[in-house]
């Protein structure tokens, strides 16, 4: 019989970073809780025992949007409803906003933070590509101190990021964007489930030919996946360059067979998003620039 309860566990609250950090290395065999939506599960069906639970959720100061230097600062513990709603974000990073109002349903967004899907770092959660493509930053604060680390470190494999034990994950930076095309695709058996595939395409133009272009995958492999090779055959080409560029996607990981999808059918199905988020950037870059 599964369980459906925790095991006992002691519960802080903290009401700043300091104290989450200090708890985290003070409090053996301790796990962050921010939303819930992931780590409630998981708590549930006794797959993670823990003794101590630390919830992020009362640190106020980690709950913002803000613009500062050219760069949206997002604080770990927004909810996706947030982001997704923010006007900000939708007018200076429209990619960012789209993949956030596609997270599972209402209710998760209501209650699931960017901090902690990024932390979770689940192979097809809808931030991982989109972060990637848009060369994110993430803050992360510990007993050592603060550091930075970039998107290309941080998504270190399926459920493992550059999180360090007792490290608290602060904050995500993204630069603005200006003149861009983007597209956010989803493909999913239902809209609130978790992906089979997720493709972020950002664009620009210069008259028609593609002047740059960033195109990242997720759920196709372990980890989000720029597709360099893809870029590389689209840059000084035109839109009818898009489906021959197709030929260059080559991942670097190994496809993930479960029970969502076969890797073969992930391969496949990547190829037909890639070309839609492509081709729905380029539309996009032309509208902005005429
Ligand atoms: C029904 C359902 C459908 C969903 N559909 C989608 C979907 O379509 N797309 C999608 O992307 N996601 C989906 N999700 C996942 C959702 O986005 C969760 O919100 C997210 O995975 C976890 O965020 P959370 O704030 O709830 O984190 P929690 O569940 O509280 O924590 C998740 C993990 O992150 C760690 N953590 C949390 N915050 C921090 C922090 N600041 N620093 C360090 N570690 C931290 C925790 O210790 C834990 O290991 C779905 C979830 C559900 C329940």
């Amino acid at each position: 019989m599964p369980f459906y309860t925790p095991v006992d566990f002691d519960y802080y609250a903290p009401r700043n970073v300091d104290e989450a950090v200090t708890l985290l290395s003070e409090k053996e065999d301790s796990v962050i809780i921010a939303g819930g939506q992931t780590l409630l599960t998981l708590l549930k069906l006794r797959i993670l025992r823990p003794k101590n639970v630390i919830d992020l959720s009362k640190v106020s100061s980690l709950r913002y949007i803000k613009e500062e230097n050219g760069e949206i600062r997002i604080g770990a513990i927004t909810v996706h409803n947030e982001v997704a709603r923010s006007q900000l974000i939708a007018s200076r990073c429209g990619l960012l906003s789209a993949a956030a109002g596609r997270i599972g349903d209402e209710q998760v967004r209501n209650r699931g933070t960017i901090g902690g899907s990024v932390a979770n770092a689940d192979p097809s959660a809808n931030y991982e590509p989109v972060l990637l493509a848009l060369d994110a930053r993430f803050t992360l604060i510990g007993p050592q101190g603060r550091r930075e680390v970039g998107a290309r470190e941080f998504f270190v494999d399926a459920y493992t990021t550059a999180i360090n034990k007792g490290e608290v994950l602060t904050e995500v930076k993204v630069r603005e964007l200006s003149e861009v095309g983007y597209s956010f695709k989803k493909a999913a058996r239902r809209e609130q489930e978790f992906a089979i595939v997720n493709v972020a395409a950002l664009l620009w133009l210069e008259g028609d030919e593609i002047k740059d272009v960033r195109v990242a995958v997720g759920g196709v492999t372990a980890r989000p996946e720029r597709l360099d090779g893809v870029e590389e055959a689209l840059i000084g080409k035109g839109k009818e360059a898009i489906p021959s560029a197709l030929s260059s996607v080559e991942y670097s990981g190994k496809p993930i067979s479960d029970v969502r999808a076969s890797s073969g059918y992930r391969e496949y199905l990547s190829k037909i998003y890639l070309r839609r988020a492509l081709e729905e950037a380029y539309a996009r870059a032309k509208g902005v620039r005429s």
